[in-house]
């Protein structure tokens, strides 16, 4: 398999380095021709606006839309946002996914912080019980899911930081900057599958 990983903007080659740790093959997507034959893309985490922006520049908002609707897309903090419907302002989104989310959702003053989340689906993939150490950075929230996306994790105090639909994953949170691996075999699971 090889793993596209979305390289306008924002924390890539964590994702890279990540998947290449795991032994897989990775491609660097800045155009449309480099979707063709890949089994998924992963959107890191950056600045969502300048990630939007330069995806309509680049001509790959309606092809990533296409991929994403038979392949597996994961996003990642800034990555999320850009896969949601809505972000409740205007800026280029993918839409792919059922889930509307607040930008910045954790103030301005702490903008950063870890957490142990439970995560069942994760816990299950990957044969393990350890709680998933999250690490947030001006992260979103994920305010609603609706239709076929399901919610795959929350803080402890009920809001929203991870959702799922189909093979397309939405993270407030940063797996590639930590030395868990967990969350990306589980999203090769997803684009296996
Ligand atoms: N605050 C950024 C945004 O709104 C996301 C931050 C991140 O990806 N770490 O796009």
């Amino acid at each position: 398999m090889k793993m596209g990983v979305l390289a306008l903007q924002g924390d890539f080659a964590e994702h890279i380095a990540k998947l290449k740790h795991l032994g897989v093959e990775t491609a660097e997507v800045r155009l449309p021709a480099h979707l063709e034959g890949l089994s998924g893309l992963v959107i890191p985490g950056g600045e969502s606006t300048t990630i939007g922006k330069l995806a309509v520049d680049f001509g790959l908002m309606a092809p990533m839309i296409q991929f994403g609707e038979k392949h597996a897309i994961w996003g990642t903090c800034a990555g999320a946002i850009f896969l949601s419907r809505d972000a409740r302002r205007s800026q280029p989104l993918l839409g792919l996914m059922n889930i509307t989310v607040q930008r910045n959702a954790f103030g301005r003053q702490v903008d950063s912080f870890e957490a142990d989340l439970d995560i069942e689906p994760l816990k299950q993939a990957t044969n393990t019980t350890a709680p998933y150490h999250a690490v947030f950075i001006r992260a979103p929230i994920i305010e609603s899911v609706s239709g076929e996306a399901k919610i795959l994790s929350t803080l402890p105090d009920g809001r929203i930081v991870a959702a799922q639909q189909g093979k397309l994953l939405a993270t407030s949170f940063h797996p590639e900057l930590t030395s868990d691996d967990r969350f990306h075999r589980y999203f090769l699971s997803l684009a296996n599958a």
